[in-house]
Order: C-alpha cells, then sequence, then structure tokens
C-alpha cells in the first residue's frame, strides 16, 4: 500500500487521476482516498463521459470515492471511520460531493478553485453556500492548503487544519496549475455533452411498440415504465402507487423511505425508484434516478451511429425536457445538498424556458421561501445559469395521497 505523508504527494496522484480523467474526454478531476497515517486506500477519477457520450452525470471523483468506501464497508471489508478518512482532490468539490463528503463525514484536501461550481467558490472558505447549521462542518472539514510562489496560482492556506499525519502542509504551484489546467481544457465541452443541445423535436415513447428495443430497455430498470402518464409536468394522483411502492421499497433497502421518479416531456412515468442506501448512504433515490436514466441512454447509444443516437435522444429526451419528482422535499440535510447538487450537475446548463417546474416535489421537507433562499446562495453554476427552483407539485389529491 502506497503511503503518502505530504500533502503535495498526495495532490500529485489527484492530478494523475485528473489528467486520466482528460485523457478519457471527461471533466479532468481526480481524487484519492487516504486513511488516517495517510496510507492509499484508493484513487479514481471523475466518469461522467465514457466513450464520447455522458455515462452517469454523478460520476465525479470524489462521489465515487464515497461510494467505494461504503462498498467496501457494505461488503464487510474492515476500513477505519469515515471521520478518520481524507479525500484529497485536484478541484473544489460541487454540491453534490460536498453534501456526499459532509453526509459522510470525511475531511477533504482541496487543490484547484472552482468558481463556478466549488463549495468554496468565493475563496473565503466561509461556505456560506450550505445551509446555515452545515458550515462549522465543513470549516473543520474542508482544508486548502498553501500554494507558496508568486503567480495567480499562489494562495494562502484556508479552512481546516490538515490532519496531523501530514507532515508537507503545502502545495508546489507547478501541480496546482497542472489541477487547474486540465479542468479547465475539458470543462465546456463536458458541460456542452451534459447539457446536450437540442435534439429537435422530442417523440412520444409510449407511441412505440411494446417490443421495441427502447421500450424494452426502459421496462428492464423499472417494469412500470410508460403505464402511467399525466398532463406534461404536472403530476396528479395517479403517481402516488408508483410513489408508495417505492417509498416501501426504499424503507427495506435502509433508506428513510422516499423516492423519486422521472416523468418525460409528455407526462409518461419513465423510472420511480428508491434508493440504495444500505449499500451506500449517498445511495439515495434521486441519485439512483438520475444515474439509472443516464446509464440507460448511454448503454443505448454506445456503438450506434450518429441518425441512431438521435433517434434515442428524441425518444427519450434530455432530463431538462421532463420532471424530477420527489416524495418528500428537500431539508436542508448534507443529503439534500446532495441532491440539489446531483440535480445540478444533472442539468448543467440554463433550463428550458417552457419548463420552468422542471424538480417537484409532494411532501415538503422545509418552507418554500426558505427553500429558494438556499438556492439563490448556491454556487453561480446553479443559482445563475442553471437557476434551480424546486417546487411543490400542484396537485392537491397527489399531497393528499402521500400526506
Ligand atoms: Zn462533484
Amino acid at each position: 500500500m502506497n503511503k503518502t505523508i505530504d500533502i503535495q504527494a498526495a495532490v500529485a496522484i489527484a492530478a494523475a487521476e485528473a489528467l486520466a480523467a482528460k485523457t478519457e474526454g471527461t471533466f479532468g478531476v481526480g481524487g484519492v482516498l487516504l486513511d488516517g497515517a495517510g496510507n492509499v486506500l484508493q484513487s479514481m477519477h471523475n466518469k461522467v463521459v465514457q466513450g464520447g457520450l455522458v455515462a452517469d452525470p454523478t460520476a465525479h471523483g470524489e462521489r465515487q470515492l464515497v461510494d467505494w468506501y461504503f462498498a467496501q464497508v457494505s461488503a464487510g471489508a474492515a476500513l477505519p471511520p469515515p471521520q478518520e478518512l481524507t479525500i484529497v482532490t485536484s478541484l473544489d468539490p460541487c454540491c453534490m460531493c460536498t453534501g456526499a463528503i459532509l453526509a459522510a463525514g470525511f475531511h477533504v484536501v482541496v487543490a484547484a478553485p472552482d468558481g463556478n461550481a466549488g463549495i468554496n467558490y468565493d475563496n473565503h472558505a466561509s461556505f456560506t453556500a450550505l445551509p446555515a447549521p452545515l458550515r462549522a462542518q465543513a470549516a473543520s472539514r474542508f482544508c486548502y492548503p498553501a500554494v507558496r510562489g508568486a503567480t495567480p496560482y499562489a494562495r494562502a492556506a484556508s479552512g481546516a487544519r490538515p490532519k496531523s499525519f501530514f507532515i508537507g502542509k503545502s502545495i508546489n504551484e507547478a501541480t496546482q496549475a497542472l489541477c487547474t489546467l486540465v479542468f479547465e481544457s475539458m470543462a465546456s465541452q463536458v458541460m456542452q455533452l451534459l447539457h446536450d443541445g437540442d435534439a429537435g423535436p422530442l417523440c412520444d415513447p409510449a407511441s412505440l411498440p411494446h417490443d421495441h428495443a427502447l421500450v424494452r430497455a426502459l421496462r428492464q430498470r423499472y417494469p412500470d415504465a410508460l403505464t402511467y402518464r399525466c398532463a406534461p409536468h404536472v403530476p396528479d394522483a395517479g403517481l402516488a402507487p408508483f410513489l408508495r411502492a417505492a417509498m416501501e421499497q426504499d424503507r427495506r433497502n435502509g433508506g428513510a423511505g422516499e423516492a423519486a421518479a422521472l416523468l418525460d416531456s409528455f407526462g409518461n412515468l419513465l423510472l420511480c425508484l428508491p434508493g440504495q442506501q444500505s449499500q451506500s448512504l449517498i445511495r439515495t433515490p434521486f441519485m439512483e434516478c438520475t444515474r439509472q436514466y443516464a446509464q440507460l441512454r448511454h448503454a443505448l447509444m454506445m456503438g450506434k451511429d450518429s441518425a441512431q443516437q438521435e433517434t434515442i435522444k428524441r425518444y427519450l429526451g434530455h432530463p431538462k425536457h421532463g420532471t424530477f419528482v420527489l416524495s418528500g422535499g428537500l431539508d436542508g440535510s448534507a443529503a439534500s445538498f446532495m441532491t440539489l447538487g446531483a440535480y445540478g450537475s444533472t442539468m448543467e446548463g440554463a433550463l428550458p424556458e417552457n419548463n420552468p417546474a422542471q424538480f417537484q416535489y409532494v411532501r415538503p421537507g422545509m418552507a418554500q421561501d426558505a427553500l429558494l433562499a438556499l438556492c439563490q446562495a448556491l454556487p453561480p453554476l446553479y443559482s445563475k445559469l442553471i437557476k434551480i427552483e424546486p417546487r411543490q407539485v400542484a396537485d392537491a389529491a397527489l399531497i393528499a395521497a402521500l400526506a
């Protein structure tokens, strides 16, 4: 097992992972998980894009390291508790990864800043993007080491103190520059892939024959797909039985009894899923739902020519044209913050003007004005570009059905 007791050595591993990610055509970000003595437990990099197509908008390096840890623990590995572990990442964690890290309890050492989506986007290490109760947690766990030098990459240390096993406590300027430049070299290209420009008029998958390959693939992920339909973007009480079934399954899977559904732009139910929190506490219903849909599209499009890919994109449109419906609203917890961030990572660009009600919940988790204030305080990607604005479903009968 590799051991690293200098922050510089750990950041160099993260930077090498970031380069590997860039080489694969995805966001150039990587990270490494260290135990309380500096032993390298695992290193990983971004896997959002695979084979030139979006495979999983949630496959950021840090999020994967958190899931890797819990998958190991649930398989019986004797690993130290998260509080003793440190993720060293080449880029400031986005809101999804920050929520995942805080929910799990890891410490973080951050190399390059991210003024667009990073939790420390304003470089103040005050974490005002987080709900107030989580700010102190971030301040005690997120470490921004000093970068010595005279170029714009240099900075003073801020945030939490690094864990005591680190002897060297700063990052070399060239390594910091590498982390920044590798990320910047891919960022807009991958964001464009994720945002998925307009595929032309969308087609109704419910018009396809039942034995069509696309319908079969959809029903393999979710057997009840296309069996419920509402007015576009207006889920009604007919969705309740599907949500309730997934909520019950979520409880059996170790979750709090929540579910997340995805409707397409025609109002067709595509997915309604529980979480998998006995596998990993951050595998919440929304994380499963957005990932399953992206993986379905990726699996169908891989190896197809561009005309076939366009057809698939028209029948299974980008989720920005549809509606995510959460059984329970966002509540200011770290896991909720992860959900807001993962929604942002799914969109990665402005929402269609004709679909402002893209993100809905049935039961409120917090007051709507407090939720909107939280969304407005998010880093620029989420608050200025996507303009995340979750709202309660309009149908009173659906709200009553889950009350
Ligand atoms: Zn992230």
